[in-house]
């Protein structure tokens, strides 16, 4: 099983997906943390989410996980050693108040189960991956499709930012944000998380009252 140990989260790194939720587009990358405990992996199993606090938001998003430590000026093909895709869940009404009011994202963005994760699979550079599109299927319907070409900020600036502020070494991995098409989880949803044809992983989410 990949080690995981910080988990960072990149906001509105998708122009599309800043427009839909009225962002403006940031100038620096904006990084959130969830903790460990918010992952679950995709095994077939049913992903139960808070369903009693208001709309709870799928976010497909490609994740990165890092191989070695951070040096200045290390690159991003060097230091990712593996990919998955993943889902951000988040609680909109709830973020929606905490950030009128300034406060920190943990209620909306780091309950349990708020990481999903697919197996982490191998990485064939960053040049390759823009050749295939990832994208989200609920109940058979596309619901979100990106492509890493269209982030704001790229992997590499990702990773220089981040390891450079916060810091990044082997273990860490990276949602790199969410393109467009976010939507409201209803209970008994079944996901599908898909690398251009081939599914990386599937589960169901149950919403608890
Ligand atoms: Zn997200």
């Amino acid at each position: 099983m990949t080690v995981i140990k910080n988990i960072y989260c990149v906001g509105r790194n998708y122009a599309l997906h800043a427009q839909e939720l009225n962002n403006a587009v940031p100038d620096a990358p904006m990084f959130f943390f969830k903790p460990t405990h918010a992952v679950v992996w995709t095994d077939g199993k049913t992903v139960t989410l808070p369903g009693h606090q208001g709309s709870v938001h799928y976010e497909a998003e490609w994740v990165i996980h890092i191989g070695s430590d951070f040096t200045p000026g290390a690159a991003a093909d060097d230091l990712i050693d593996s990919m998955a895709l993943g889902i951000d869940f988040t609680l909109r009404d709830v973020q929606s108040v905490l950030k009128k009011k300034g406060y920190p994202w943990l209620a909306a963005k780091g309950f349990l189960h708020s990481a999903v994760l697919t197996p982490f699979t191998d990485f064939p550079g960053i040049k390759a991956c823009t050749k295939a599109d990832f994208s989200l299927e609920i109940n058979g319907h596309e619901r979100q499709r990106g492509n890493i070409g269209q982030m704001i900020f790229d992997p590499q600036a990702l990773i220089d930012y981040c390891g450079t502020h916060y810091g990044l070494g082997a273990g860490d991995i990276i949602f790199t944000g969410t393109p467009a098409g976010v939507g409201q989880v209803a209970d008994g949803d079944q996901f599908d998380l898909k690398w251009g044809d081939v599914s990386l992983g599937a589960f169901r989410a149950a919403l608890e009252k």
